[in-house]
């Protein structure tokens, strides 16, 4: 009679190919079979790392594209700023207006760069 073949690598079934019931299975060597079950556990842990990292990724990615919306706000603003600028230009407050102008431009340039870090 032919080994049983159900067991997986590293396992041996000592009943005869095609028996009834359960296998008795034991280790072909117990190295071979704890190589087997550590090789399994690094899988997980790879795999749990890899999930665990995937999802740091996401909310980055998500942090991400909540300061470019937030950027988008502030360069929508400060269009319309320069627009009011033009119109005021030759008012009596065209100085406040450039110092508001530029303070807007610092902020946008401020909120940029936390975008970028
Ligand atoms: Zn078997």
């Amino acid at each position: 009679m032919s080994e049983c073949t159900l067991p997986p690598e590293g396992w041996a079934c000592t009943r005869d190919a095609g028996h009834d019931g359960p296998c008795a299975a034991k280790p072909r060597t117990y190295a071979e079979a704890f190589d087997q079950a550590e090789e399994k556990i690094m899988h997980k842990v790879a795999e749990e790392i890899w999930r665990k990292d995937a999802a740091r990724i996401e909310t980055e990615c998500k942090r991400k594209m909540s300061s470019l919306g937030k950027l988008q706000w502030t360069l929508k603003s400060l269009t319309a700023d320069i627009k009011q600028l033009r119109f005021s230009f030759s008012s009596a407050e065209q100085n406040q207006n450039v110092r508001l102008a530029v303070t807007h431009l610092e902020d946008a340039l401020h909120r940029i760069n936390l975008v970028l870090e």
